[in-house]
């Protein structure tokens, strides 16, 4: 069954290899193209993600190197991987391609600056997450103490996502920044998020959050990141499974994607290590939910929700 992810760190990867990385095969990647055939991923995310400590005057410039190896590496040397640059180009992936489309992990990189973003959406960028989990311009992050929401720059960039139909990540923010997002946007999705009701973390969702969600017709990509699963010992696809049945009976059957978060996690799932294990989730979940429902999951929500076509 095909699967669409939300969520991996490739780029990063790549960027910080210097050129040593393929990302044809290179094993050090979960997300090589290899794998994601084997897993049968019709379609990745690939997040630029910068490093906190990387001094603010040099964020620009990594963001578009990374933009190179997404252009260079993954797309011009792999003909049968497609830029998805447009919300309508899913629906024109071929037998044997792969859709890849950038989202950004925290506005650090412009700074200030929305024509940096404006740059970034021509390039490509269609999904943006205001921060990682410290605080920047926009607003705070999950593991800033302070827990602030918004800046008056962060309510513009979500009206820059509304107008361009960018999706608005929610995954990495503040609670009250969550609450904002879900008043303000019009797409918002969370890329790579869990049910705080079955593990306890600031990454993950309340029940009250994942409803709003749902009811603004946004949609939750469940992570594969086992901290963010269960709370210690070996975590297993059923545990994962756990946080798709908390959603579920909240109502968001049609509204729960995947977002592995490969090549961004160092611990893994127990079958679930890396792309190429994606269908061992799919048949998993088969035993549990109807097979239009676990379609849904694997790429069909996202399909239908995403913006220009369900929203
Ligand atoms: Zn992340």
């Amino acid at each position: 069954m095909n699967i669409i992810d939300l969520h991996c760190d490739a780029l990063l990867k790549l960027w910080e290899g210097k050129g040593s990385l393929r990302f044809a095969d290179s094993p050090e990647l979960d997300t090589n193209k290899t794998r994601l055939q084997k897993g049968k991923v019709k379609a990745q995310c690939f997040a630029i993600f910068i490093e906190p400590d990387i001094p603010s005057d040099q964020k620009f410039q990594a963001a578009l190197e990374q933009i190179d190896y997404f252009y260079n590496e993954v797309l011009g040397k792999n003909p049968d991987m497609v830029h998805i640059k447009e919300w309508a180009d899913f629906d024109k992936l071929k037998l044997g391609q792969i859709g890849a489309m950038l989202t950004l992990e925290g506005v650090d990189a412009i700074g200030n600056d929305l024509t940096k973003l404006h740059i970034l959406y021509q390039l490509g960028v269609r999904s943006v997450g205001l921060t990682w989990n410290n605080a920047n311009l926009a607003a705070d992050g999950a593991g800033e103490p302070r827990g602030a929401g918004l800046t008056l720059f962060g309510k513009e960039i979500v009206s820059f996502n509304n107008k361009h139909q960018i999706l608005t990540d929610v995954s990495h923010l503040s609670d009250r920044g969550i609450w904002e997002v879900l008043e303000l946007a019009e797409y918002p999705i969370a890329s790579h998020s869990n049910s705080r009701a079955l593990c306890d973390h600031p990454r993950n969702l309340t029940d009250e959050q994942a409803e709003a969600m749902f009811r603004k017709n946004g949609l939750i990509h469940v992570v594969y990141h086992p901290p963010f699963v269960k709370e210690d010992g070996e975590t297993k696809i059923s545990d994962l499974i756990k946080h798709i049945d908390r959603f579920c009976s909240l109502g968001g059957v049609k509204h729960i994607g995947l977002g592995s978060d490969f090549d961004g996690i160092s611990k893994f799932i127990t079958d679930l290590e890396d792309a190429s294990k994606s269908q061992n989730l799919i048949n998993e979940l088969l035993k549990h939910y109807r097979e239009d429902e676990v379609r849904g999951f694997a790429c069909e929500n996202f399909l239908r929700l995403r913006p220009g076509v369900g929203r």
